[in-house]
């Protein structure tokens, strides 16, 4: 198969779907014969594609054309910039805040703003406890018209039953990495070592393909690429300046969902309420809260790669390394430390995962992440 070139003609976040054939032939033959149901649940492990499912069904049901990839509306949803596609994960350490599905629940009885119809994707449901369900299930069983809830989970068993009986599962087969690269390969025509390289940070295929057409988001794996690389020799303040770098850096993509973010709200000043206006502002807030962690999540991702090929190096391991574009920082950190000491910096990534996850600040988790880091590096 030849590569697409590089300015192909915009292809549909279904047709992109290459991964999961069964479930986009199934989704397809949803929407084509109008028989959509009103709540899906998509299950499937982490990395599956489950999120870059969502949003083409949602491009789907939201286009008139079924999903084109082309028009406003479509060029919006995968922008994640869509008025009326509404993404949700949990706000809180321990799962989602009553406060959000009741915010949830009046958004849904308000008419949509752009499109005729309006999608709520609902990230992690195994989240969704009993209290903050309960009040959704109604919701989720008769929703207005025009309103298609997709809710993921990573499996049945972790979600409530109550929720479960009320959506149309869809299971999702676990992608290998190797699938993931050359799905984005055919997608955007980038080599397939960069395609490897994005997978790895992004996570899933479509992510990949976004984050290889963001000159911000690569900067910001880029930063903190050379960050970790200076960490043998980095002083204390080094290390401080290049958190403030990473956070800075982390922030430039939402500037563009920041400017769409205004323009709609400019557009819908005059008509819309102003509670509903105040939703909306509410809203945007979350979103760009949600994009800063993703972006966050990235980083650290990048981080994680990188002192993987690093470890790699060091035990031998056939098959090379992803980040072939940073092979000479890979050799370099491989001759400054051991396979304890790269381990050991692996972990102090995790930690700084699990340190957002627990609502520390940014600067705060990638100062202590380099010093750790720094510190496994330094190990003999
Ligand atoms: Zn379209």
């Amino acid at each position: 198969m030849t590569p697409a070139p590089e300015h192909a003609a915009p292809r549909s976040l279904m047709a992109q779907l290459d991964t999961q054939p069964r479930v986009r032939a199934f989704l397809e033959r949803a929407i084509a014969s109008g028989r959509a149901s009103h709540a899906y649940l998509f299950l499937g492990a982490p990395g599956s594609g489950k999120l870059d499912a969502a949003w083409a069904l949602a491009q789907a049901i939201i286009c008139d054309e079924g999903g084109c990839g082309a028009c406003d509306a479509c060029v919006r949803v995968a922008r994640h910039t869509h008025p009326d596609v509404h993404y949700l994960a949990p706000e809180s350490v321990t799962g989602y805040l009553i406060a959000q599905t009741r915010d949830l629940i009046d958004d849904v009885a308000l008419a949509p703003i752009r499109a005729r119809s309006k999608v709520y994707i609902v990230d992690r449901a195994e989240q969704l406890k009993a209290d903050s369900a309960n009040a959704l299930l109604k919701t989720l069983e008769e929703p207005p018209q025009g309103v298609t809830f997709i809710l993921l989970g990573t499996s049945a068993e972790t979600i409530l039953p109550t929720i479960v009986s009320r959506c149309q599962c869809v299971p999702f087969r676990m992608i290998a990495p190797e699938d993931a690269a050359r799905a984005v390969e055919r997608t955007c025509g980038a080599p397939l070592e960069r395609c490897r390289m994005a997978v790895a940070v992004a996570g899933s295929p479509t992510r990949a393909v976004a984050f290889l057409k963001s000159a911000s988001r690569q900067d910001a794996r880029r930063r903190m690429l050379r960050a970790i690389d200076a960490l043998p020799h980095a002083d204390n303040l080094d290390i401080l300046d290049a958190a403030k770098e990473l956070v800075v850096a982390v922030k430039a993509p939402l500037d563009e969902v920041k400017s769409t973010q205004e323009a709609v709200l400019a557009e819908n000043a005059d008509f819309l309420s102003r509670g509903a206006l105040k939703q909306l502002e509410d809203r945007n807030k979350r979103e760009l809260n949600a994009r800063e962690r993703s972006g966050i999540m990235e980083v650290l991702a990048s981080a994680r790669s990188l002192l993987r090929d690093v470890l790699a190096t060091l035990e031998g391991v056939p098959g090379g390394i992803v980040n072939e574009d940073a092979a000479d920082i890979v050799e370099r950190l491989a001759h400054a430390t051991g396979p304890v000491g790269a381990l050991a910096a692996v972990e102090a990534v995790s930690a700084a995962e699990r340190a957002i996850a627990r609502n520390v600040t940014p600067q705060l988790t990638f100062e202590v992440m380099l010093f750790d880091i720094r510190k496994a590096l330094l190990c003999p």
